[in-house]
């Protein structure tokens, strides 16, 4: 097991051994949809939809959650 941090709400996230560049896991704290990217050589946990390794934490985590209300919206018209 190998523990990461959520760049969002700093919290605690573990992974799978073996998980690859691109293995997307949500937190289970702030529910962030996360990918696991390459970084200057370290493993980060990053936004899942930017696939951008350093993006400002904050305003991914509104970008995603907005993300995750439209589909929700969209799911229940159909
Ligand atoms: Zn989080």
């Amino acid at each position: 097991m190998t523990t990461m941090t959520c760049p969002i709400c700093e919290n605690k996230i573990e992974l799978p051994d073996g998980a690859k560049l691109g293995h997307r896991v949500t937190c289970p704290h702030c529910f962030a949809q996360l990918a696991l990217y390459k970084n200057n050589n370290q493993n980060v946990l990053a936004c899942a939809m930017c696939k951008n390794p350093t993006f400002d934490p904050a305003e991914c985590g509104e970008c995603e959650r907005r993300r995750e209300k439209k589909s929700i919206i969209e799911e229940g018209k159909l």
